[in-house]
């Protein structure tokens, strides 16, 4: 079964065919420019690629029907015709409280994602148009939709209320939705064939440590709190992102600066994080350079980045009364040797012990505890798009 996933931006589109039985990638790609003057790169898994080409993209249709047009090409191509595209996964980043799981696309199911823009409007318009364009092109192909936030919908209220007046939440739906949920769903059923026990009997703490960042307390194979919040700001501090701050931090430095709400935030989303502390870079590769030179900036933001996340680690292991696993996944996650040992320093006393000769590992499923840690530690890549072509496949064939 081939299954097209598609993750949709405002002026970029990633997609990639996958056999999700076979673990096997077709091809995969990127559009870029969508709308200014498109750029289209294609990687079959064994033909020549394409890279950053000059296609016109006025639309994402367009894109689509390049994507569309290099997969079934006679020369590149990796399929004989698009009805060897038995559906197609798009990635929807926010369900709000109407979606739990991945759904089947109806005219209903869309305008129900339509509902759920006000909570995203920088992303889910950008989904329903892609998912629009594919149904125009492919029409009778079925469609999927895979929710950042699905995972999370299984959050008990006391991790999900935040403590402002309740009709906030009745009327305005302002509580905690979290995101990263296909990556932590993927990493945490990974964990559990890793340890050879069922997901139901797991506490597990998924680190998702990219240039975004969240960590996600899994109990029994459901997520019960994760560190992000009604938007992807809160929790760690991130590659540009503030993470959690105090709210009247905002009060102050606007009246100071006389600031307008959208410079604030622009401040908090893009220019926060390791790279506002460090002032080098939000690439933790940049910063792993520029400490041993002496940076101390460099090296107070990887420090308060790691003491973050210990402490989630804590308080999650604290809401569950226990913990087998934490998981370490994306981009420093996977590949940080020294942002996981700093992570869990000091947490010997709660059974976590970390063999430094195995953390010495990047990018493969390994468990990089001591023999005798009570708590293994795992470093899983994390595969988002092969999770939404097993949750497509799964439904498609119903
Ligand atoms: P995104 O959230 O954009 O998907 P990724 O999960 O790809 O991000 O993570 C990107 C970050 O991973 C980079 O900014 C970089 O800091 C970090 N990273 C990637 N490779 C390495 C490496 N070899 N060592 C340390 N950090 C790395």
């Amino acid at each position: 079964m081939n299954i097209l996933v598609i993750n949709a931006g405002s002026s970029s589109l990633k997609y990639q065919l996958l056999n999700p039985e076979t673990q096997q990638v077709l091809a995969k790609g990127l559009c870029e420019r969508i709308g200014i003057d498109g750029k289209f790169t294609y990687k079959p898994a064994d033909k020549e690629p394409i890279k950053a080409a000059d296609v016109a993209m006025p639309t994402h249709s367009e894109a689509i029907q390049a994507v569309l047009n290099a997969l079934v090409d006679p020369d590149r191509g990796v399929i004989s015709s698009m009805k060897e595209i038995d559906a197609v996964g798009h990635r929807v980043v926010h369900g709000g409280e109407k979606f739990a799981s991945s759904v089947l696309i109806t005219d209903e199911v869309m305008e129900a994602i339509q509902e759920c823009n006000p909570l995203a409007p920088l992303h889910n318009p950008a989904n329903i148009i892609g998912i629009q364009a594919c149904q125009s092109l492919m029409p009778g192909t079925p469609m999927v939709a895979v929710f950042d936030t699905a995972f999370h919908q299984t959050m008990p209220p006391v991790a999900y209320t935040y403590a402002l007046p309740y009709e906030y939440y009745t009327e305005d739906k302002v509580r905690r939705y979290g995101f990263h949920g296909t990556s932590h769903k993927y990493v945490t059923q990974r964990a559990a064939a890793m340890l050879g026990r069922p997901i139901e009997q797991l506490k597990l703490i998924s680190c998702h440590l990219g240039n975004g960042s969240s960590i996600t307390a899994v109990d029994g194979g459901k997520s019960v709190d994760t560190s992000m919040g009604f938007t992807p700001l809160a929790g760690l501090p991130m590659g540009t992102r503030c993470g959690d701050i105090d709210a009247g931090i905002l009060e102050y430095l606007m009246h100071k600066h006389g600031w307008d709400i959208d410079q604030t935030l622009n401040i908090l989303n893009k220019k926060s994080g390791v790279l506002g502390i460090s002032g080098v870079s939000s690439d933790f590769r940049d910063l792993e350079a520029a400490a041993p030179q002496g940076n101390q900036r460099a090296q107070l933001a990887l420090d308060s980045f790691c003491y973050s996340v210990k402490k989630y680690i804590g308080s999650y292991a604290a809401a569950m009364g226990g913990v087998d696993a934490i998981i370490f996944t994306a981009g420093v996650g996977e590949n940080g040797p020294e942002t996981r040992a700093d992570s869990v320093s000091g947490l010997e006393y709660m059974g976590v012990k970390l063999d430094p000769e195995k953390n010495k590992v990047r990018g493969q499923e390994v468990d990089v505890a001591t023999d005798d840690s009570k708590v293994r530690i795992l470093v899983i890549p994390t595969n988002e798009e092969l999770m939404i072509a097993a949750d497509t496949a799964a439904i498609v064939k119903g």
